[in-house]
Order: structure tokens, then sequence, then C-alpha cells
């Protein structure tokens, strides 16, 4: 008993003495979210929580249910008098009654408010907005991004209950997605601002010390009245005018009296600025400017960059993006002015913009444009040959835009065509990437190139008869799987032990599942099985055991090892480990020692197998199956089963790698010249060339197709065994270049 009794009162001492000290110490790190869920851990832990302050002056409820709810509970307690941020981001089930019903208790007022964040809460009228200001007369940053309900009224609430405001953004929003019925073509959903004239007006006479504001694709706005904001306003540090296209050169020119001004967006997207030479020169005497966003603005030239150069020294970001009438001239002045500060220049898309800088030049500009190792060939205007360089993002195509414009509330639809799709289907296949001496016997050569060949037609067959890209990259692999001159399925290399241990995976671009697996020892079909765990499992990569006993439930055709351990791959084995090496496909690959030179008459070239297709409606898929490496060590796991590195597919284009896995794992290939699309805006050849060329020389290949029907097929090694064809009747197969 009495010991029980020492216990207890251990017990309370440690949740007295120490529980409040432990949360003081980790409750600054505290995500608040987390916070609240250790109140309910123990009395303890809830005193010392709620006792400090600093956790409750934030109230976050962005993007959660019922959010109205829980806002007013949570006003309730003592312990958020003194909040100072509510974040109601995306949150749901919040409505002007919420606000309403806080107003109405009278009680609460939360005069330390300092930030009020309502982005997208769709609910809210003007109404609410009156309701939710009335309860913050301190406010100093209001944000009412994309509701798309609110008018010039909100901006009276605002500007009567509100009088300390410096940051306000009542921006619209533009959403994209991929429309299911025309998969190649964008839906952007463009939500506009109801706010007009007389709303900025409000802003203008009332916030004279504002510092930010954002008024993204508040269409209603007139040049007058943003010229007023701009007399009135002269503090603002930063001014976001993005996707506004009434506004002229008489407006801008005011833009050059805010001496403050550090962040300027005046991104015209889809072209339809009007700012010229002359509005820009104006704005280049915001001396102070750091991040100057001029994409799409069409009718700037080279003397309005010029003049930027010449004014803005400490720019650290400059977006040219899509002006056509820039060349080099202007990044000459950039480089001679603003060579201290400028670390992003974007010129993608810039086609005036021709010559090759030194690396040395851009050094001194400090600038990282875009780099990658560039050719050894000599290029015009290249300073030194014997450095590397940097090309300039160039060349990149143009949207054209078709609009519909409609819809009520401020909702405008545009369809924009993404990438043409004239082309119809396309297939590429691989059988491995490595040094393939073009000496290569025929007696090795043909039967792989003939298997290619057969697998080619039985894929484009497949497409023709209106299979999806998914069946087909999986029929394709599997007829690869089960030819025993490709390193996968029954001709797969053996580990140090002597045992297959085969992998592979999966992706469908259309929904971006994805299946894989590894450690295979008696699965026929690898790429059967990666699908069936994306097919059938909530998973995405089984490995071993559990993938073999998974392939057992399936019912999946199995063997056991004799099947799969062909008379070649012992002697592949053999021969490896007396050269103490580790084999990668048709290179001989060691670890620790410097890559030694291929022997012409090796009996150890084998290649990892891929295939990637596009299908008549755009869909895309990839597919990709290994037995690894020779003499790898028992466990290892390569590129081949990681998504992203091996293989990859989306809406825009699917990647199957073959090469060295520890290099392509590291460099994510697959994944990258999807990115390199996406981000950079380039054509699939010119995405894979610039990725393939990121990776160590002699280490990668890769098969790839976009949804417009292009295919590419780049390596840095000596050769790949490759196929492909396309429904405009090209078709190709090869191992070296043409
Ligand atoms: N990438 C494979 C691996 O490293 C080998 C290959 O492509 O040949 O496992």
């Amino acid at each position: 008993m009495a010991a029980a009794a020492a216990a207890a009162a251990a017990d309370e001492a440690w949740c007295r003495e120490t529980v409040p000290r432990v949360m003081e110490l980790v409750s600054p790190r505290l995500p608040q979210r987390d916070a609240c869920v250790l109140l309910s851990v123990s009395p303890w832990c809830h005193r010392a929580l709620a006792a400090n302050p600093k956790l409750w002056e934030v109230l976050d409820l962005h993007e959660m249910k019922k959010a109205g709810e829980r806002l007013i509970s949570a006003l309730s307690l003592a312990r958020y008098r003194h909040l100072k941020v509510v974040n109601l981001e995306f949150a749901q089930d919040i409505e002007d009654r919420h606000f309403l019903r806080l107003k109405e208790t009278g009680a609460i007022l939360l005069e330390e408010l300092e930030f009020l964040n309502l982005n997208a809460c769709q609910k809210i009228s003007d109404t609410g907005i009156g309701a939710a200001t009335s309860l913050c007369p301190n406010l100093r940053a209001l944000s009412i991004y994309w509701i798309v309900g609110l008018t010039d009224a909100s901006i009276e609430h605002v500007v009567k209950n509100c009088k300390q405001i410096i940051d306000l953004n009542m921006s619209g929003c533009k959403l994209y997605f991929l429309v299911a019925f025309y998969p190649t073509d964008w839906i952007y959903i463009t939500c506009t601002q109801n706010i007009s004239d007389r709303g900025i007006q409000l802003v203008a006479d009332n916030y004279q010390g504002l510092q930010k504001l954002d008024i993204t694709r508040c269409i209603k706005l007139t040049d007058d009245a943003l010229q007023k904001v701009l007399e009135k306003c002269s503090a603002l540090e930063s001014l976001n005018m993005y996707a506004l296209s009434s506004f002229t050169d008489k407006a801008y020119t005011k833009i050059g009296y805010l001496g403050n001004l550090t962040f300027l967006d005046l991104c015209g997207a889809q072209g339809s600025q009007n700012l010229t030479d002359d509005g820009l020169s104006s704005i280049s005497r915001c001396g102070s400017l750091t991040y100057l966003n001029l994409s799409w603005c069409v009718r700037v030239t080279d003397v309005g960059v010029v003049a930027i150069a010449q004014g803005c020294r400490s720019l650290e970001l400059l977006s040219l993006f899509g002006i056509l009438g820039v060349t080099d001239a202007c990044l000459e002045a950039l480089s001679k002015s603003c060579s201290n500060s400028l670390t992003t220049l974007d010129v993608n898309g810039c086609t005036g913009i021709k010559i090759w800088f030194s690396y040395s030049s851009f050094l001194q500009m400090n600038c990282l444009i875009d780099e990658y190792p560039c050719s050894t060939e000599e290029e015009p205007g290249r300073a030194d040959p014997t450095v590397p360089t940097i090309e300039l993002l160039q060349g990149a195509q143009l949207e054209t835009t078709a609009q519909h414009t409609g819809g009520a509330g401020g909702w405008t639809i545009e369809l924009v065509a993404g990438a043409d799709r004239p082309m119809g289907w396309a297939i590429a296949l691989h059988g491995g990437a490595g040094d393939i001496p073009r000496t290569l016997p025929p007696e090795r050569r043909e039967p792989r190139l003939a298997t290619l060949r057969r697998c080619l037609d039985l894929g484009a067959a497949a497409l023709r008869a209106g299979r999806s890209a998914l069946d087909v990259v999986e029929l394709v692999v599997r007829e690869l799987e089960d030819c025993p001159h490709f390193n996968a399925g029954k001709g797969s290399v053996l580990t140090s032990d002597g045992t297959v241990e085969m992998e592979a995976s999966v992706m469908d671009g259309t929904d971006m599942r994805c299946g894989a697996v590894s450690g295979l020892s008696t699965v026929v079909n690898p790429i059967s099985l990666a699908r069936l765990v994306m097919d059938k499992t909530p998973h995405i990569y089984l490995a071993f055991d559990g993938a073999e006993a998974f392939a057992r439930d399936q019912g999946v055709e199995i063997r056991d090892q004799s099947h799969f351990i062909t008379e070649e791959n012992i002697e592949r084995l053999r021969n490896a480990k007396e050269a103490n090496r580790v084999q990668i496909d048709y290179t001989q690959y060691n670890y620790t020692q410097p890559i030694q030179a291929p022997n012409d008459d090796d009996n150890s070239r084998t290649g990892t197998v891929g295939c990637v297709a596009v299908d008549a409606s755009g869909g895309l898929a990839s597919a990709t199956s290994t037995g690894g490496l020779v003499n790898k060590m028992a466990g290892r796991v390569g590129d081949t089963p990681v998504i992203g590195a091996g293989t990859y597919a989306n809406a825009l284009c699917a990647v199957s790698t073959t090469g060295k896995g520890e290099d392509i794992i590291r460099h994510t290939v697959a994944r990258d010249v999807v990115a390199v699309m996406e981000h950079r805006g380039l054509p699939l050849e010119e995405a894979a060339a610039r990725v393939v060329a990121g990776v160590p020389r002699g280490s990668v290949g890769l098969v790839a197709v976009s949804a417009a029907g292009e295919v590419t097929m780049a390596y840095n090694t000596t050769g790949m065994f490759r196929a492909c064809a396309t429904e405009d009747g090209h078709s190709e197969v090869a191992i070296w270049p043409a």
C-alpha cells in the first residue's frame, strides 16, 4: 500500500513539475493542431499548454470541415482572447450566419486580431464580410482572394470597420484542369472579382498607408481608378496586378512614383497586357524593385527592359516569359547593371534571344538562368569553348487560346488549346542501353532486333485496334519478359548468390495510378504482377516475400527458379565474378574501379525492357521490367520499380528508362523529363535530351511519348536497343545513333 501511495505521489509530482516544463519547451515548436490534440492527453498537459499565451495567438482552421462551428466554439474559450491571426483559407461550412452569430453575441471583439484570411470561403457574402470585419477593428491584413460573390459593398464594410489595413488581397483566381472528354485540352476556369472602381476608390481614400495590394483578376477596374490608388497609396511595397488587361500606360506610368516598391507582378497572362516600353521606362524609377514579373507583356521590347536594367539595380528576379520583342541586347544591359543582385531570369519563349553566353559572364552576373552541360562543339558567340556554357531557354511554344466568355458572378471560362493532338497513337520500347560495341556479333544482335520488331508490331496492332495505352505497355513488356534475350522475366540476370530477383513497375498516366514489385524469384511476368498491385491493392509497391505471397494469392503464373536461370546467365555471372564487377546490361559496371573497356565478344550483353505508349484518345502509360544488374548484391533494388526514376506517366508524357539504376534514381530521370516539359514548356525531345545530358555519361537511356504523339528515344550510352512507331506510319528499330 505504502509503495502504491509513493508511486502515486511520484506520478503526481512528475505531472505537476515535469509536464509543464516539457510543454513549455516543446510548445513553441508545435503546430497549433498538434497542441490541440495534446490538450486532451491529461489535465496537466491541458493546464500547461492553455497557460502559454503565444500558442493561442493563431487560430488555424484552414481546409477544416465545420469551420464555422469550430470558430464560434474556439472564440468562446478564454485562451483565444488574444488572437492575432485567424486562418480560414479553404475552410468548409463557414457562412455569413456564423459571423452574424458572433456579432450578435456582442461579447466577442477580436481587438488584437491583425490578420484575417478568408480565402476561397465561397459561402461568405458582403454581409458576412461586414459582420466579420466589425469584430476586428484593428485588423492590419485582410485576404478575400477568390470569394466569388463579393462586391464593392464588402470594401465599404472593410473601410468602415477596419481603419488600420496595410495589406489587402482581393484577387480572383484561376483553376485549370484536364477535361475528360478531350484529354489534350485544358479548361481554364477563371474567377474574376466583381470589385469595381468604386471599391478601389474607397481603398485609395481610406488606406493611404497601404503596403501590399493584390488586385489580380479584378477585371472591372479601369485606368482612372488604378491611377488614384497609385497616387494616394504611395507607401506601397508590393503590388500584384496579374492577368489584368484593361490598364494602359496612363496608369502604369504612375507606378514609377512608388519609391518603396519591391515586388511588382504585371504578368499579362495570355498575352493581353497593354504595358509598353513607355510605361516600363517609368516603372524603372522604382529603384528598390527586387521582383518584377513581366511575363506575357507582349508589347515590351529591349527599350523597356534596358531602362529597367539601368534603373532597378537591386533586381533579384525578372521574368520576360513569352515576350517576343526582347533580344540579346537587353540581356547584355542586365548583365552590366544587375549582375550583383539578379539570381533568376526567365526568358522562356523569348524567341528573339539567340546568343550563347560564356559561363564566366554569367558567373559574373551571378545569375542562374538554366544550366546544363552543353555539347563540346563550338557555338557561335561562345567566348571560351573550354568553359561550360549556359543556354538560355528559348523558343518554347506559346499557347494558342480560344475563349468562351460567359457565366454569372464574374466567372469567365476560357478554353485553352494545350498540345495539339494531330498525330494519333504512338509507341516506343527499349531493350536496354549500354556500351554496346558496333562489333556486336549478328547472332547476338539479330534475335533481339527481331524480338523488338515483333513486339513493336504487336503493340502497334493493339493500339490500332483501340486498346488502351496501359493494356498495350503491359502486353508488350510481357512479351519481352518471355524472351530469354533480354534482362527481364525469363532472361533475368543473376545476383551474386546465383538467384534471380526481378523487378518491374507500371504507371497509368490517365489517372496516375501505379504499381511496382521487386525481389521476385518465381513470377513469370513481373509486369503483370505490378499491374495487379496497382489494380487490386491499396498500395503501390510490394517486394520480396510479400510480393511473392501476393502473386500466389492472385494465381499468376509462377515457375521455380530453374525456369529463369539460363545457361547464358550462369556464364554471365561467372564472368562478372571473375572480373569482380557488377554489371549493367550491355556495359561492365564496377562500383569500385573505373569502368573497363567493353569486350567485343563479351557474352554478357543483355538488357532491361520497357515500353511507353499513347493511345488514340491521348491516354499515356509506361512499363519497365528488369532482372537488375549481373552480380548485384542480393536485396539490391534498382531504378526500374521506382516510380519517377525508372517509370513515370501522367497526362502529358510517359517515360521508361534503362541504365545504371543508382544514377537514374539519383536524377529521378523519368519524372524529370515530365517536369521539364511541365515547368519549362519544352517539347518532349528537348526535355528528354536535356535530362539525359544531366546524368553522368554512359549511364542512361530512355524512351518517351507525349500526349501530342511525339516520340523520343534518348541515351548517353553508345547505344540502346530501341524501337518506335507512330500512327502516321513512321517506324524505327535501331541500336546505335543513325
Ligand atoms: N536500370 C537497371 C538497374 O539498374 C538495369 C538496366 O537498365 O539495364 O537495375
